[in-house]
């Protein structure tokens, strides 16, 4: 099935998603700076920047860096004045990153923030930094229902927050819950200001899915 899903999923890059080469570059910098290839895929990327257009969003918070990747598509979304602020944790990713953002132009507009993303959030907070338009939550899984409820502390009527990895194969009937899933399931299902789905999806990144959120 695999095989099957990564053509599909290079066909579906091919055809429709036509990555510019900075996406390539970027990828291969991260690949040669030896980062795990755990980033978003090329259509993935391009939902998310799709998203941002379809919002209009101006500022975008995202938790989760890793090389810039999925910073960058998002950020090629944004107005000339607008804000991408991504958390990252390992100074090396944020060094990775960083280049990589500078080659695709975009250092103007994306700011990366190294630190663990629980005091970024609440520096955030602290800052009464403006509510962001969308919040992409990719860090580290166990986390994530925490992220979520400080989200929502930096999120207006309207705000969607996406969250990566929610299936991860059939973690989410793991009846333990060691990567926490069924934990942000239950934030979400209990927070009574926000509508939510979530989606399943198959690719080059094997079976896993996404949250989707917006606050009322
Ligand atoms: N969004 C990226 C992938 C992020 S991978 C993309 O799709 O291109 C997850 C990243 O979260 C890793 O770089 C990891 O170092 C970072 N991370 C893990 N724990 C973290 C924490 N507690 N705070 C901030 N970042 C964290
Ligand atoms: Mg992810």
């Amino acid at each position: 099935m695999d095989k099957l899903w990564n053509k599909i999923d290079n066909y579906i890059e091919d055809s429709l998603v036509k990555p510019d080469d900075v996406f390539r570059t970027v990828l291969k910098n991260s690949h040669n700076a030896g980062l795990p290839e755990i980033n978003i895929s090329p259509a993935q990327g391009k939902m998310l920047y799709i998203i941002l257009k379809a919002i209009s969003a101006k500022n975008v918070l995202e938790i989760g860096t890793l090389g810039g990747y999925s910073s960058i598509w998002m950020a090629k979304a944004l107005p000339g004045n607008g804000e991408l602020i991504s958390l990252e944790i390992d100074p090396f990713h944020a060094e990775v990153a960083s280049k990589n953002i500078k080659l695709a132009n975009l250092s103007e507009i994306i700011k990366i923030r190294t630190g663990d993303a629980i005091s970024g959030l609440k520096k955030l907070g602290e800052e009464k930094h403006k509510p962001f338009d969308l919040i992409f939550i990719d860090a580290d899984k166990q986390n994530n229902a925490i992220y979520f409820n400080m989200a929502m502390k930096l999120s207006h009527t309207g705000t969607v927050i996406v969250i990566d990895n929610v299936v991860m194969g059939n973690s989410i009937l793991d009846s333990s819950d060691s990567l926490g899933i069924r934990k942000l399931f239950n934030a979400i299902a209990n927070t009574d200001t926000v509508e939510s789905t979530a989606i399943q999806t198959v690719g080059i990144k094997g079976h896993d899915g996404f949250a989707i959120i917006i606050v009322k």
